[in-house]
């Protein structure tokens, strides 16, 4: 368990992502309450949150912005690619026209809190504040495995974990978090809708 900033955790939004064969686990929309622009900012609560030092980054082949604690392999780079190519695709088909490149995005690759899940399925995840879970079947002793995290709404930033391999994984999970940020900038009330997956419904949200 790496240190997790409580605080930040406070009244923030929840998705839950109902277990599925290629994504498991909880991810996490935080609400868009104290997000602020700027790298410097989104790296430090990036690192607030994941206890990783984020000290280097790259850019994919189409431009997104990784930082990462290990340099990602070329295949974890083209799955996020190609995870947010398949979400902007089908954003375009619905008219969305904002944050539809693949520059507009900045993804943090965190250290894999734990990469098997309880059923011992391959999931690497990074463990974040329980909050509301606590008590709950996900709470795990005051925290809970996410397979991603929006960072910000504003700037269109999440994290997930590092992957050895499943790079599929990574696909599904860069478009499943890119889903809220699309929704946040074309269609707020969709994006409200589906933001918190407690209550049922997951991902994709947009087909
Ligand atoms: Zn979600």
């Amino acid at each position: 368990m790496k240190g997790i900033q409580q605080r930040f955790f406070a009244g923030a939004l929840f998705a839950l992502i109902l277990s599925g064969a290629l994504f498991s686990g909880v991810e996490i929309v935080p609400s868009a309450r104290a997000q602020s622009r700027g790298d410097a900012s989104l790296i430090a609560r990036a690192q607030s949150i994941t206890g990783d030092r984020f000290t280097a980054g790259t850019t994919t082949p189409r431009g997104a912005r990784v930082y990462f604690i290990v340099r990602p392999r070329a295949e974890v780079l083209r799955a996020i690619d190609s995870g947010l190519s398949e979400l902007f695709a089908v954003a375009r088909r619905r008219g969305y026209r904002a944050r539809l490149n693949h520059s507009d995005y900045t993804i943090f690759i965190a250290r894999a809190d734990r990469t098997r899940d309880s059923s011992g399925a391959y999931s690497p995840d990074i463990a974040v504040g329980a909050a509301q879970y606590a008590g709950s079947v996900y709470d795990q002793g005051g925290y809970v495995y996410a397979a991603g995290m929006v960072l910000s709404t504003q700037s269109c930033a999440f994290i997930i974990a590092e992957h050895a391999r499943d790079f599929g994984r990574i696909s599904n999970v860069a478009r499943y978090e890119g889903e809220h940020l699309v929704l946040y900038h074309n269609d707020r009330a969709l994006y409200s809708k589906t933001l918190d997956h407690s209550g049922g419904g997951g991902h994709p949200i947009l087909q």
